[in-house]
């Protein structure tokens, strides 16, 4: 397979919470969601921290136990991660946690595990498909009935930055429950809330992951389609996607256009061609 990656933080001065990681039969891609200032989460070693503990438990376990279901890697990779810092408070309602993407390449078939609002994109061998978007969006749907009131004030005021943390604070009530939505914690069980499923290796010609501040500029800026973004990937490399998204943000770097919790995101990209 052929594989390329770029990813960019959302400011220079700060970390980078999206990770992506390969090995020559997977690829994992996780997005951390941040702590905004003043909000605590329980952890003293931060979003970067964990999402990257959690991405290279999850790629070893996935890679390393083939015939083991990648909700089960997933479990296992949650487990692991959370023995790590026994001293910190997992039990905390902010505690870290990641949206995740698993992508298996067996002899037959192409395995995926998609939680919360990463975006999966499978390219199949019939051209008349169109690109398959796979992305899980539980959080945005809960989202929609808490964040007028930081939509309704513009990006980078004071007033933007107390509504995102009361927005952020909000969601925590709805964060892995039944009805609400599903990321990974410290919690393995959220491992079987994702979506999951395989296709036949024969029937992809490739497939991208992308971080949801990468996916913005299809799905909520509108700026373009599934199909234009990836012959963008594909004719340019993942960069240039990235290039597009920040374009767009430094153009409404307010929000107007586009009400957003972040000027800009962390922002990751992995495309794969079979
Ligand atoms: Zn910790």
């Amino acid at each position: 397979m052929h594989l390329e990656i770029a990813t960019e933080p959302a400011r220079l001065d700060r970390p980078n919470e999206d990770f992506i990681a390969a090995s020559p039969s997977a690829v994992v891609l996780l997005d951390g969601a941040g702590t905004p200032p003043g909000s605590d989460c329980g952890c003293a070693h931060g979003v970067a921290w964990f999402v990257t503990r959690l991405g290279v438990n999850l790629l070893a376990s996935v890679t390393n136990q083939p015939d083991r279901a990648l909700t089960d890697c997933l479990a296992d990779a949650i487990t692991t991660t959370a023995a790590l810092h026994p001293e910190c408070d997992l039990t905390h309602p902010g505690t870290p946690s990641a949206t995740v993407i698993a992508v298996r390449l067996t002899g037959q078939d192409l395995e995926y595990l998609v939680l919360a609002d990463s975006t999966l994109i499978l390219e199949h061998t019939d051209p008349t498909a169109g690109p398959v978007a796979i992305t899980d969006d539980r959080e945005a749907q809960v989202g929609a009935a808490l964040r007028g009131s930081m939509d309704a004030v513009p990006t980078g005021t004071p007033a933007h930055a107390d509504a995102l943390r009361g927005y952020v604070e909000a969601m925590r009530a709805h964060r892995n429950q039944q009805d609400g939505f599903w990321v990974a914690t410290a919690d393995p069980s959220a491992a079987y809330a994702a979506l999951t499923g395989s296709v036949p290796r024969a029937d992809v010609t490739g497939f991208t992951m992308l971080s949801d501040g990468a996916s913005r500029l299809v799905d909520r800026f509108h700026l373009a389609d599934w199909t234009e973004a990836l012959k963008l990937i594909r004719d340019h490399g993942p960069a240039a996607l990235i290039r597009e998204v920040r374009t767009a943000e430094l153009s409404d770097i307010n929000g107007q256009r586009w009400p957003r919790g972040k000027a800009h995101d962390d922002a990751a990209v992995a495309t794969v061609t079979l």
